[in-house]
C-alpha cells in the first residue's frame, strides 16, 4: 500500500522548508513564531482543516490548534510540534538553509522545522478515505524551548482528549525514537545576610557567599548518579566588593530527574534547607522556576511502542527507542496520563547549536512511517 499520493520530492520539500528556516523565530521573537503559524495555516487550510489560532500572552507567539475533525469531543491522536526556536535574531540572515551532501543545515531544521513540516506531509499524502477514519488534532506551539510556560495548560487539556500523543522532534541521528524523557526543574535560590566592614566590624556580618558555598556543596552531596537524580549549581554571583561582607548572593541550579518522587524529595530538602540556613541570620528563599515531571513509559505507551513498532516492520525500519536526558513536550502529555512518543521527525542532530543537521535520506522514511503509525491507528 502506497500512502504517499505523489512520489516524494525532496526538491519540494526543501522549497517548503527554506521560509520556515530563514527566519528569525526565537521564542522571544514572536513576530517570527506568528510567520510560521501564518506558513502552516496555509497549509493546513489548503487541506481543508480547521486551523485555530490561540494567542496565550502578548509577550509570546501564537499556537495553532488544528484538526480534521472540527467539534469532535475526543481524537484519536494528537500530533505536537513546536513552532519557536532557540536562536536570536539575526541568526537566519548569518546562516540559511543550507544543503551539503546528505546533510541540510540551519537555525531549527531539526529542531524542529522539519518535523513541522513533515507531520504536515505525512497527513497531506495520505489517502483521504483512510484519514477520514480518524480524528486527528494537530498542536503546534510557540514556547516549547523555554518550557511551553504559555502552552503548558492548553496541550494537557488536548491531551486528555485524545487517544494519545506523538511529537515530531526529531529522530536520532542513529535513527532511535524517544520512549522516555528525564524531568528537569530550575531553581534560584537567593541568599540574604548583613553588610558590614570587612576590616572593622568582620564580626557584625552575616556572609550570604558563606551560606551559598554551604549550598553548593550539599547539593552536590544530593546527586544520585545510580538513580539518574542530578543537580547542577550553574550559575552564582553575589558581593559588591572585597572589602564588604556580602549581604546578597544567588544560585541557578538544575535538576535532572528519572523519578518524580526523588524530585519532590529534593524539593522538601531545599525547603528544608531554606528554613535551616547554615548561618545563624542568614535569609535563604528557594524559588522553582519552572518544572516538567520525567515522561516514563506506562502500560499504554508500551502498547503504543509495539503498534510503532510493526508500523516500521512495514516501512523496513528497525525501530529502536532512547530514554532522552532532555525534555519535551512530551513530559506534560505523558504525565496527565495520555500514552506519548516522541521522535517521529526526521532524523538529525546537534540541536541547539551551529552544527544542527539534518538527515536528507531520512525525511520520506520517517514520513511514511509516521503514516504507517496513523493508519495504525485507526479505531
Ligand atoms: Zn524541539
Amino acid at each position: 500500500m502506497t500512502y504517499l499520493n505523489n512520489p516524494f520530492s525532496l526538491a519540494r520539500y526543501l522549497t517548503d522548508l527554506a521560509p520556515l528556516i530563514n527566519l528569525d523565530c526565537g521564542t522571544r521573537t514572536p513576530a517570527g513564531v506568528a510567520k510560521v503559524a501564518d506558513i502552516m495555516t496555509e497549509k493546513y487550510q489548503a487541506l481543508g482543516w480547521q486551523v485555530i489560532r490561540h494567542q496565550f500572552a502578548r509577550e509570546c507567539g501564537p499556537c495553532l490548534e488544528i484538526t480534521n475533525a472540527p467539534g469532535a469531543a475526543r481524537y484519536d491522536v494528537m500530533l505536537v510540534g513546536h513552532m519557536d526556536t532557540v536562536f536570536p535574531p539575526g541568526t537566519a540572515a548569518k546562516r540559511p538553509l543550507r544543503v551539503e551532501g546528505h546533510q541540510a543545515f540551519g537555525p531549527g531544521v531539526s529542531d524542529m522545522k522539519s518535523g513541522l513540516l513533515s507531520t504536515w506531509y505525512a497527513l497531506q499524502g495520505m489517502d483521504p478515505a483512510l484519514l477520514a477514519k480518524l480524528k486527528v488534532l494537530v498542536c503546534c506551539n510557540c514556547d516549547e524551548e523555554i518550557g511551553s510556560p504559555w502552552s503548558k495548560n492548553w496541550l494537557v487539556e488536548k491531551a486528555k482528549q485524545s487517544g494519545c500523543v506523538l511529537v515530531a522532534e526529531a529522530a536520532r541521528p542513529s535513527g532511535e525514537l524517544i520512549s522516555a524523557r528525564k524531568g528537569n526543574a530550575k531553581y534560584r535560590i537567593t541568599f540574604h545576610g548583613k553588610a558590614a566592614h570587612s576590616g572593622s566590624a568582620l564580626a557584625e556580618g552575616v556572609s550570604a557567599i558563606t551560606e551559598l558555598a554551604h549550598w553548593v556543596l550539599a547539593i552536590n552531596e544530593q546527586v544520585n548518579m545510580a538513580t539518574g537524580t542530578t543537580m547542577n549549581v550553574g550559575i552564582v554571583q553575589g558581593g559588591t566588593g572585597v572589602n564588604v561582607v556580602p549581604d546578597f548572593a544567588e544560585a541557578i541550579v538544575d535538576l535532572r530527574f528519572w523519578s518524580n518522587e526523588e524530585a519532590a524529595a529534593v524539593d522538601d530538602r531545599l525547603r528544608f534547607m531554606a528554613n535551616n540556613p547554615f548561618i545563624r541570620g542568614c535569609l535563604v528563599e528557594v524559588d522553582r522556576q519552572s518544572v516538567k515531571p520525567a515522561m516514563r513509559p506506562s502500560g499504554d505507551t508500551e502498547a503504543l511502542m509495539t503498534l510503532v513498532a510493526a508500523a516500521g516492520q512495514e516501512e523496513g525500519i528497525n525501530i529502536s527507542w532512547l530514554e532522552a536526558g532532555g525534555g519535551s513536550d512530551a513530559n506534560f502529555t505523558a504525565a496527565a496520563g495520555v500514552p506519548s512518543l516522541d521522535g517521529f521527525g526526521p532524523m538529525g542532530g546537534g540541536c541547539h547549536s551551529e552544527a544542527e543537521f539534518l538527515l536528507l535520506d531520512s525525511i520520506e522514511p520517517r514520513i511514511r512511517l509516521l503514516q504507517r503509525v496513523l493508519a495504525r491507528l485507526i479505531p
